[in-house]
C-alpha cells in the first residue's frame, strides 16, 4: 500500500494533517519575508525600475566570466573542502593582509561561506546562546533582525544620531552583563555611514571592558567617497581576537548571485563557525571560489575605478532624488541613499507602492531598517548603469506633477 504523511516523501490524503503542521508555531513565525526582495518581485511584475534590491545591472570583470568558464570547463566541479578551496583562502589571507592591515592563517582562520549572508547566520549561530543579548545599531540591514530571531539573540536596537554617527550614551546604556555580541556594519547599509576611528575605539572599548564579540559585515569596504577610508574594527588594538569580519565577492565584483563570501576570525571562533557552516550548507560552489581567485588578483586600479564610477553614480541618482522633492544627503560609502519622504504624505509602504505602480520606480520602504519606526524613509539603490538611474530620475521628475511635496 501506498504510504502518505510526514516522512514518506508522498502528499498527506488527509488535509487537516497538511495545516495541523502548517499552524504548529515556528521560529519562522517571528519574522516576515524579506521586503527588498519582496519589492524585486513587485518591480518585476509592473515593469518598474528596481532601485530596491542592491544588485549591479552592470556585467562583472571579464577577468571573472573567463576564470568562471575556465572553473567548469577544468572539472572544478565537485564539493571544495568545506572551509574553502585553499587557493581562494591563501589568496584572502593575502588581500586581507594588505588591504585591512590583518594577517589571518588561511588554515585555521578563514572560512569561505555561501556569501556574507550565511557568514553572518553561521557567526550568529556560532556566538550566541539564546537569551544572550546582541547589540544592533539602528537603522540596520533588515537580514540582521531574523538573524536574532534565528539564532535565539535578544537584540538590544541602538539609535543612530540623525548624522547617523554614534551616540555615545546610548551604546553605553545598551551594554550589559548579558551583551554577547554586537553587530556592526560598515561602510553602512541604507545610511551610507562609514564609521570613523574614533567611532571604532569607542566600540572596541565597549567590547573590552564586557567580554563581548563584535560581528562586523565590511562587505561595501571598497566603495567610499568623498576621502573617507575603511577601517576594520579587528585591526584596533585588543580587538582581533574577538571580532568576527565578514567580507564578500557580491558587491565589490558585481557577482550577488555567485553566492561566495568569507568570515575571518581567530582559531577557536572559526573552528565554531566552521562546524556550523559545515552543517548548513557544506561549502560555497567551487568553480566560483575558484573564480574568485581571479577576482583577488586585479591590480588596484580595479578597486579606484570601482569607487570611482559608484561615486558618479551617486552623484546621478543623488541629483535625481532632490529635483524630485526627497530630501536626502549624499552617502560617504556603500551604494544607497535613505531618503526623507514627510513631505510626500504617505507612509513608507504606501509610497513605495506608490512608486512602482504609478511612476516606475522600485525602492524599499524605511520601515524594514527598524524594529520599530522608520515609516517616514525610503532607501534607493544606485548600483545601477548610468542609463538606469537616468531613466529612473526622468520618471521620477513626473512626482511633482502628481503630488506636491509639503
Ligand atoms: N550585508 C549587507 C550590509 C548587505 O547590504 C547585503 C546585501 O545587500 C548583504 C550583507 C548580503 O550580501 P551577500 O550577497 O554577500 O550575501
Amino acid at each position: 500500500m501506498k504510504q502518505t504523511g510526514p516522512g514518506t516523501g508522498n502528499t498527506p490524503a488527509d488535509p487537516n494533517v497538511k495545516k495541523y503542521f502548517s499552524t504548529r508555531p515556528s521560529r519562522a513565525d517571528n519574522f516576515t519575508e524579506s521586503v527588498i526582495r519582496e519589492m524585486t518581485r513587485l518591480a518585476l511584475k509592473h515593469n518598474a525600475i528596481n532601485l530596491a534590491q542592491g544588485f549591479p545591472d552592470f556585467p562583472c570583470p571579464p577577468e571573472l566570466k573567463a576564470a568562471a568558464c575556465n572553473a567548469v570547463n577544468d572539472d572544478i566541479n565537485q564539493y571544495a573542502i568545506t572551509w574553502g578551496a585553499k587557493d581562494l583562502r591563501d589568496a584572502l589571507a593575502e588581500r586581507v593582509g594588505k588591504f585591512n592591515g590583518m594577517r589571518f592563517d588561511p588554515e585555521t582562520e578563514i572560512t569561505v561561506t555561501c556569501g556574507s549572508t550565511e557568514a553572518m547566520m553561521a557567526s550568529m549561530l556560532a556566538v550566541i546562546q539564546p537569551g544572550d543579548e546582541v547589540i544592533v545599531p539602528e537603522p540596520f540591514y533588515e537580514n540582521y533582525g531574523p538573524d536574532a530571531q534565528i539564532s535565539g539573540a535578544v537584540p538590544r536596537f541602538v539609535p543612530l544620531k540623525d548624522d547617523f554617527s554614534i551616540d555615545e550614551e546610548k551604546w553605553k546604556e545598551a551594554f550589559s552583563k548579558r551583551t554577547r555580541a554586537v553587530i556592526l556594519n560598515t561602510p553602512n547599509n541604507p545610511t551610507g555611514k562609514v564609521f570613523t576611528r574614533k567611532e571604532l575605539s569607542f566600540i572596541a572599548d565597549l567590547c573590552i571592558d564586557h567580554d563581548a564579540v563584535a560581528i562586523t559585515d565590511e562587505i561595501y569596504e571598497h566603495i567610499v567617497y568623498d576621502g573617507h577610508r575603511h577601517l576594520s574594527l579587528a585591526s584596533l588594538d585588543g580587538m582581533r581576537d574577538r571580532t568576527i569580519t565578514i567580507g564578500s565577492f557580491s558587491k565589490t565584483y558585481s557577482v550577488t548571485g555567485w553566492r561566495v563570501g568569507y568570515a575571518l576570525a581567530d582559531e577557536g571562533l572559526t573552528g565554531r563557525i566552521r562546524k556550523i557552516h559545515d552543517f548548513l550548507t557544506v561549502g560555497a560552489p567551487a568553480p566560483l571560489q575558484r573564480a574568485c581567485v581571479a577576482a583577488l588578483m586585479l591590480p588596484e586600479s580595479y578597486y579606484v575605478g570601482l569607487a570611482q564610477d559608484y561615486d558618479r553614480r551617486r552623484r546621478i541618482l543623488f541629483d535625481g532624488l532632490r529635483n524630485a522633492g526627497f530630501s536626502c544627503q549624499l552617502p560617504e560609502g556603500a551604494y544607497y541613499i535613505f531618503t526623507d519622504i514627510t513631505g510626500f504624505g504617505m507612509t513608507d509602504t504606501e509610497f513605495a507602492r506608490f512608486l512602482i505602480g504609478k511612476i516606475g520606480v522600485a525602492a524599499v520602504p524605511g520601515s524594514s531598517f527598524y524594529h520599530e519606526g522608520g515609516e517616514t524613509k525610503l532607501r534607493f539603490t544606485f548600483s545601477k548603469k548610468d542609463g538606469t538611474l537616468e531613466e529612473a530620475c526622468r520618471r521620477l521628475e513626473k512626482l511633482e506633477e502628481i503630488i506636491t511635496p509639503a
